[in-house]
C-alpha cells in the first residue's frame, strides 16, 4: 500500500458485515508518513483545516468476501486536530460544532504527560549508558570498586553476566502501545 498513516480507534469499531473488531484504519488522506494518530492528535498535512474527510474501512475479518459491502468512516478535523471518527458524515459534521475548551485542555494535558514520560525514559537510558561507558573506560582497579559513586547508579546492572543486555532490558518500554514499537524494531 506504500506509505500511509494509521488512525487508531479507541474503543475498536465493529465491522458492519461480520462484527469483527476493527482497531484502526490506514489512510493516505493526510501527508502520509507512517504516523499513528488517536483522537486528540494534530494531523500532519491535512488537506483541510476544519471539516470532514471520508476514508474506507478495511476489515481483516471479511476482506475478500463477495458479500461484503464497502464501509466508511468520517474523520472530524477541527483546525487539523482530529476530534472524532464517525460512521456518518452527519455525526462527524455535528462533532465540529461542539468542540469545547475543556476537551482541548484534556488533549493538551495528555500530550504533555506523554512528553514527560518520554523525557524521563530517555534521561534514564542516557544516564545509565553514560555510567556504563565510564565503567568500560575505567581502570581495572576502579572497576573492582563496586561502591564507586560513578557506577553506583548501575551497580545492579554491573552485577549481571551481561551488563549491556541488562541495561537494555531494564529500559524496555512498559505500556502496550510501546511494546508494539519494540516488536517492530527488527522490521
Ligand atoms: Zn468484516
Amino acid at each position: 500500500m506504500g506509505i500511509f498513516d494509521t488512525v487508531r480507534f479507541d474503543p475498536p469499531r465493529a465491522c458492519a458485515n461480520c462484527e469483527t473488531a476493527i482497531t484502526e484504519v490506514q489512510t493516505k488522506v493526510f501527508e502520509p508518513g507512517l504516523r499513528e494518530y488517536h483522537v486528540g492528535d494534530l494531523v500532519q498535512g491535512s488537506p483541510i483545516l476544519s471539516g470532514v474527510i471520508r476514508e474506507e474501512l478495511y476489515c481483516p475479518g471479511c476482506a475478500g468476501s463477495d458479500h461484503r459491502k464497502p464501509q466508511f468512516v468520517w474523520f472530524s478535523l477541527w483546525h487539523t486536530l482530529l476530534v472524532g471518527v464517525y460512521d456518518t458524515p452527519q455525526e462527524a459534521e455535528a462533532r465540529l460544532q461542539e468542540v469545547d475548551r475543556a476537551e482541548l485542555l484534556n488533549y493538551l494535558a495528555r500530550h504533555q504527560q506523554a512528553a514527560l514520560t518520554w523525557h524521563d525514559r530517555f534521561s534514564r537510558l542516557y544516564g545509565e549508558l553514560q555510567n556504563y561507558q565510564d565503567y568500560l573506560r575505567a581502570s581495572p582497579e576502579e572497576q573492582q570498586d563496586r561502591e564507586n559513586m560513578r557506577f553506583f547508579r548501575i551497580r545492579e546492572i554491573l552485577a549481571t553476566d551481561d551488563p549491556l543486555a541488562a541495561l537494555v532490558s531494564s529500559n524496555k518500554p512498559q505500556n502496550p502501545e510501546d511494546e508494539t514499537e519494540v516488536g517492530n524494531e527488527g522490521l
